[in-house]
């Protein structure tokens, strides 16, 4: 089955650049503006995955991953912020309510599919996995072990 993934950017550019590259990857996806509006297609889509803008208008990314952490029903979604914001301090707050991951802006096609891959497998994934060349496995071990 085709994963979902729900895109929460405000930036219509950028939402758009980034649906057309996971589409291209081989996912679906369901968009959001604001972070209120994340936390509701959370819950009302259940994706297999979240890409969260920090940077939103009204409900910032931290306080939408946050809510969504806290709800029983989408606590197991993955979640993973995509900002330009690379200081440190925020990339700490990100894991610290329970984002898996960080991408800082602008990110390639390459680091942003080997990301989500890390937390969901495709089948097209396990399908390919005997491809992967074990310095890959090595890196993907090595992350989860963090
Ligand atoms: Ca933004």
């Amino acid at each position: 089955m085709t994963k979902r993934i729900l895109v929460v950017e405000d930036n219509e550019d950028s939402r758009f650049i980034l649906v057309v590259t996971l589409r291209r990857i081989g996912y679906e996806t369901i968009e959001a503006e604001t972070g209120t509006e994340g936390v509701e297609q959370a819950l009302s889509e259940k994706p297999d995955l979240i890409i969260m803008d920090l940077g939103l208008p009204g409900m910032s990314g931290i306080d939408a991953a946050r809510a969504i952490k806290d709800n029983p029903t989408t606590a197991h979604i993955p979640i993973i912020a995509h900002t330009a914001w690379s200081e440190d301090h925020w990339k700490e707050e990100a894991l610290k309510v329970g984002m898996v991951d960080y991408l800082e802006k602008p990110v390639s096609r390459e680091l942003m599919k080997a990301t989500i891959e890390k937390f969901i497998v495709s089948q097209e994934k396990e399908s390919g996995r005997k491809a992967r060349t074990i310095s890959e496995q090595n890196k993907t071990q090595a992350v989860r072990i963090c």
